[in-house]
């Protein structure tokens, strides 16, 4: 039996509470994941919870063929892109998949995000879009760069090296989708040859760690009071 990784656990809390705090996750659906270190296991949570309900008791430890093997909970129905993804990119640690309300609108255009700003050109050239959210469909489409995924008339799914990484992304992709929904066809996107240097800028400045750090603090704050959420039965 593999041993609980107590800490995994509560930062998975933690990043689903933070996605809450920014309102990525205000239905049932979406998932957080993050990699069992240097084993075939992930954990993530079980379906039946918001982002903003959850509970450590809430977040399981599941194997690469998508079943619970610290409990008899259920998993989302479509997790399978979960392991399939970290067979597929060893480099990615954790994935975070949400149908945020901007985000589900950008996906609409069944294409990447236009670039409008600076912090957005991490994603310049390295989102796929994926015809479906089967793992068949996706595993075609994913470059081994790409670190955001657009599944069109559905949601995305961002990916990171660490947790921290993988829900900063997806904040950030939130905001870069509100921006391509937003503006008109008529605003002038970034350049081609800014988009690459502000993209190397923006990753070395450290803007992602920080972002993680806000979204923590973010989440702890909107947790710190005597909140009862009703149990479900
Ligand atoms: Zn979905």
């Amino acid at each position: 039996m593999i041993e609980e990784n107590e800490k995994l656990r509560s930062l998975v809390l933690e990043a689903c509470r933070g996605l809450a705090a920014y309102g990525l996750g205000s239905g049932i659906g979406g998932h957080v994941s993050v990699r069992y270190p240097n084993k075939p296991f992930f954990y993530m949570h079980v379906f039946e919870r918001t982002f903003e309900e959850m509970q450590l008791e809430d977040i399981i430890l599941f194997d690469f063929e998508g079943k619970s093997v610290s409990s008899n909970r259920s998993p989302s129905q479509g997790i399978e892109f979960h392991h399939g993804i970290y067979k597929q990119r060893e480099d990615v640690q954790a994935i975070v998949h949400s149908h945020g309300f901007w985000i589900t609108a950008q996906a609409a255009f069944a294409r990447p995000p236009r670039i409008f700003n600076n912090v957005s050109t991490v994603f310049y050239e390295r989102t796929a879009v994926s015809p479906n959210d089967d793992f068949a469909s996706i595993s075609q489409s994913l470059g081994s760069d790409d670190i955001a995924i657009v599944i069109p008339w559905h949601g995305a799914i961002t990916l990171g090296s660490t947790l921290g990484e993988a829900v900063s992304r997806h904040v950030v992709f939130g905001y870069t989708a509100r921006m391509d929904v937003t503006l008109p066809t008529s605003a002038p996107t970034m350049l081609v040859e800014q988009c690459s240097s502000l993209r190397e800028l923006v990753e070395q400045a450290g803007y992602f760690d920080e972002t993680w750090a806000l979204i923590r603090r973010k989440a702890k704050a909107a947790y710190n009071v005597d909140r009862v959420i009703p149990l479900m039965s």
